[in-house]
């Protein structure tokens, strides 16, 4: 059975023009881009067309993408090197609503006696521009606000936070990792300092990510070792993946229409579906200001590891806030820092598309869930009273 995958802000399928892309690169030009000869040597200038297509996504220079190992890696990379650049800062501005990638580094930050100020965000997942305005001081190293959240698509006010940040001189880090691909980014007119994206979310393999640091931005490397990148992330290329980064941004460029309009499209039609067949549903995030492919829906008094249970067994793939889900002992922090109520964090469910959804899956799960989350409730000591309003 063909999977209806609808959990690509977990990750993504490699598109197929990456995937033959980047064929050559395990059999015929495996060398070292850093060795003297050419069979390795040639390697070099396919790096740098590489970057210059992940540069152009965004808007910005070649010379200002390294290459990483992944999303994680660019997020604790660009912290890492704002606190290292000004020592005598002892202070750093996130929000509690930032994937573990930043959260659990500023946390581990604050253990090494780094004052952390967490900006919270309101029921609809909306950043506090109070909170923030009042822990900014003339300590603060760095600010990293995410550019959308991974789980409710909620797109956070970089631009007006940057650009308080620029008036101040205060280095600003954006995680774009679940941005990068799905809407359009130009840092030309973005006041962000550092941005991380991650391959594995835009259809590239997992394993590389990179970092755009704006040219003058002082950088101290994380990686520490050879010279490779400029000396500014030691270690030697995956050139492989690096490609694919490459492809894989020149493909999103000239789909981000497609995820615009078409996902967009097919994401509204199985929420507006899933809303309008089953009883008190309620959407998670601001839905004025969210990424074209997420949503988040509660459906109170279920588990949410049920839903997915039993949606899993028709195929259809997504994610759950609940915790037996998450991989951790807490259900979703995010929701948490929301203020969305027990019931409702266990009984959320994240549908995330791409652009290869198609109709016919949307149609089938709209065909699908409703009758589950329905025998569920039956299940539910909460949900008998419900059952009667449930089509
Ligand atoms: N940041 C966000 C917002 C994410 O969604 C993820 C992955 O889910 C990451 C960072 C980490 O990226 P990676 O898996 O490439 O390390």
């Amino acid at each position: 059975m063909k999977p209806i995958y609808l959990d690509n802000n977990a990750t993504t399928a490699v598109a197929p023009e990456v995937a033959e892309a980047i064929q050559p690169y395990y059999h015929e030009l495996y060398g070292n881009p850093s060795s003297m000869h050419l069979f390795g040597g040639q390697l070099h200038r396919r790096i740098e067309e590489a970057r210059a297509k992940v540069a152009a996504l965004i808007g910005a220079e070649p010379e200002e993408i390294i290459f990483t190992s992944c999303g994680t890696e660019s997020d604790n990379t660009a912290i890492m090197s704002a606190v290292e650049s000004y020592p005598h800062k002892r202070h750093v501005i996130s929000t509690r609503v930032e994937h573990p990638a930043v959260l659990s580094f500023v946390r581990h930050l604050a253990r090494k006696g780094y004052r952390l100020s967490l900006v919270p965000v309101d029921a609809m997942g909306r950043f506090d521009m109070d909170f923030f305005m009042k822990s900014l001081d003339e300590n603060t190293a760095v600010v990293s606000v995410m550019h959308a959240n991974n789980e409710t698509g909620v797109i956070l006010p970089i631009e007006e936070i940057g650009a308080i940040l620029r008036e101040r001189n205060i280095l600003f880090h954006t995680d774009a990792v679940q941005t990068t691909g799905k809407i359009p980014i130009n840092v030309k007119g973005l006041p962000v300092d550092m941005l991380s994206l991650s391959g594995h979310k835009l259809h590239a393999p997992k394993g590389i990510g990179a970092l755009y640091v704006k040219k003058g931005t002082r950088f101290y490397p994380y990686i520490i070792g050879g010279h490779q990148e400029h000396g500014r992330r030691a270690g030697t290329e995956n050139v492989a993946s690096i490609i694919a980064l490459g492809v894989a941004c020149e493909l999103a460029q000239g789909n981000l229409k497609i995820e615009a309009v078409h996902v967009a499209r097919l994401r509204d039609k199985l929420e507006n579906a899933l809303l309008e067949k089953c009883p008190d549903p309620r959407i998670n995030g601001d839905t004025s200001r969210r990424l074209p492919n997420t949503s988040n829906i509660s459906f109170e008094y279920v588990e949410g590891e049920a839903i997915l249970l039993r949606i899993d067994e028709f195929g259809i793939c997504a994610s759950s806030g609940s915790a037996c889900t998450s991989g951790s002992l807490e259900p979703s922090h995010v929701l948490r820092a929301m203020g969305i109520p027990f019931t409702a964090i266990h009984g959320s469910i994240r549908f995330s598309l791409s652009r290869y959804t198609t109709e016919e899956e949307i149609d089938k799960v709209i065909e699908i869930v409703p009758p589950i989350i329905k025998e569920l409730r039956t299940l539910s000591p909460y949900g008998k009273e419900r059952i009667i309003k449930c089509s």
